[in-house]
């Protein structure tokens, strides 16, 4: 193996497991991960090391079906544990399919699953107001039954039906990073922090619960790139790059900015809010602190890595590699 001892956290998007058009059977599933996989199997053999996460929409909004279908049968779980159902399943597709095609490659780097929980602040403003749609529609008058049975918080979401909305905190640091990070450097290839890890937040007495919300995945890949002081923070999605004055006329494509470019882009509101604006966001933390960030299509993930597409999003100044470190443990 070439020796590189460039780290790259990987976020993969909704499309790198599922198409859109797709109904997502497990076939249609391992086909697309595992075609994901070759690319960053072809990283690690050039000697990067790599940390994959991943979004789980499509998967834990199934598992919530799932649930409410079979709840006269079997006793429905919390959120927190069908996002711990969901690292478990897309998990164990990019796990197999990593670890066939690194055998292919004669790699003999371990691949290995973490099941991950992210730390959040229970006094996070969005735990007031709830703004993350989860899980099936529904008619009105049965969103309304449940906001009074449940407690649930139920939205009408753009004319397609009523939806369960829950709170969408901000990922203060990861429970099992110092593990991830020494798995790292004994030169596995990690899969955490799937879906932003399962929320939880730690009581007066240190102990960990989990609690119902999302924490979005690109922030949450964010928050373990620094703290793991990686070099990279990859963001692999369905677009080849980042575009300012997106679906106008004026659209225009940037190969490269500074994170404080990308504020002033954010600020004059170039990217919306649930789909790119999180990944520049991720991208300008990460930046901010030192490090490069990468925003590039699905299929263009190899030259990307090597500048030759996506978007860069640089440092103002060359700093140290380590980022800032959290301490939110
Ligand atoms: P992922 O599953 O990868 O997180 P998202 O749908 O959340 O994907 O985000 C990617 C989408 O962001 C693109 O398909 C694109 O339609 C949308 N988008 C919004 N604003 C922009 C922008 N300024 N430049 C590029 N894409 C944008
Ligand atoms: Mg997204």
């Amino acid at each position: 193996m070439t020796k590189n001892e460039t780290t790259v956290v990987i976020a993969l998007g909704g499309n790198a497991i599922l198409q859109p058009g797709q109904v997502g059977t497990f076939e249609e599933q391992l086909v697309n991960v595992d075609d994901t996989c070759r690319r960053i199997a072809r990283m690690v053999v050039d000697g990067y090391r790599v940390v994959v996460t991943h979004g789980n929409g499509p998967q834990v909004g199934n598992i919530l079906i799932q649930n409410e279908t079979a709840a006269k049968l079997v006793a429905p779980m919390p959120m927190d544990v069908c996002g711990a159902e969901s690292q478990g399943q897309i998990g164990y597709m990019l796990e197999q399919c990593l670890s066939n095609h690194l055998r292919r490659l004669r790699a003999a780097n371990p691949v290995v699953t973490l099941l991950t929980e992210t730390i959040v602040d229970l006094n996070d403003p969005s735990f007031s107001r709830p703004s993350k749609p989860v899980g099936p529609f529904y008619s009105e008058g049965k969103a309304k039954e449940m906001a009074l049975e449940k407690g649930f918080a139920m939205r009408e979401d753009a004319g397609r039906g009523w939806r369960r909305v829950v709170p969408s905190p901000e990922p203060v640091g990861i429970v099992q990073l110092e593990t991830i990070a020494q798995l790292v450097h004994g030169g596995a290839l990690v899969i955490c922090g799937g879906g932003g890890g399962i929320p939880v937040y730690r009581a007066r007495d240190g102990a960990l619960h989990g609690v119902e919300a999302v924490i979005d995945k690109d922030l949450a890949a964010s928050r373990l790139a620094l703290d793991l002081g990686a070099d990279i923070l990859m963001i692999l999605t369905d677009v080849s790059k980042i575009y300012l004055s997106y679906r106008t006329p004026e659209q225009r494509a940037l190969d490269r900015g500074t994170w404080m470019e990308m504020v002033a882009y954010a600020e004059a509101g170039h990217f919306k809010a649930g789909s790119m604006g999180p990944k520049v966001d991720a991208a300008i933390r990460f930046a901010r602190a030192g490090g490069t960030a990468i925003i590039a299509e699905l299929l263009d993930a190899l030259p990307a890595l090597k500048g030759e597409a996506g978007t860069w999003i640089t440092p103002t100044q060359r700093r140290g590699r380590r980022g800032e470190r959290a301490t939110g443990r």
